[in-house]
């Protein structure tokens, strides 16, 4: 069930809901699959870091660089819905350094530009 998800999740060109990855493997499988099911995976894919949410979207996506520990960056395109991750480590810990100022404890910054991408723009 873990390689269905992700394979399906893998297939998708732009982030994927858990509805749109149950719906693929439901129709690879020929059975219904829960999209609670497939949130649960996902979970697990997100907490080893090899899937990441975009939290805009309510959506998913494979993440290339599963070695990668930085706060994302993700440009989300309001036309066409795709979405470009980038690393940016100044402007993370811009973040994370304003929250703490605030005495805020930053476990988890969010960071995520709507906008248009090269192509809508
Ligand atoms: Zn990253
Ligand atoms: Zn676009």
């Amino acid at each position: 069930m873990r390689a269905a998800v992700f394979d399906a999740l893998a297939a998708f060109e732009r982030p994927a809901s858990a509805y749109d990855i149950a719906e693929a493997v439901s129709k690879a499988q020929d059975r219904r699959v829960a999209a609670n099911s497939v949130y649960r995976i996902l979970d697990l894919f997100t907490a080893a870091n090899v899937a990441r949410r975009i939290e805009s979207e309510n959506a998913y996506m494979v993440n290339r660089h599963p070695e990668c520990l930085h706060d994302c960056i993700f440009l989300v395109c309001d036309n066409c819905g795709g979405t470009t991750h980038l690393d940016d480590d100044r402007l993370a810990d811009g973040v994370r350094a304003a929250a703490k100022q605030q005495g805020f404890n930053p476990e988890r910054p969010v960071i995520e530009v709507r906008g248009l991408c090269a192509e809508c723009g």
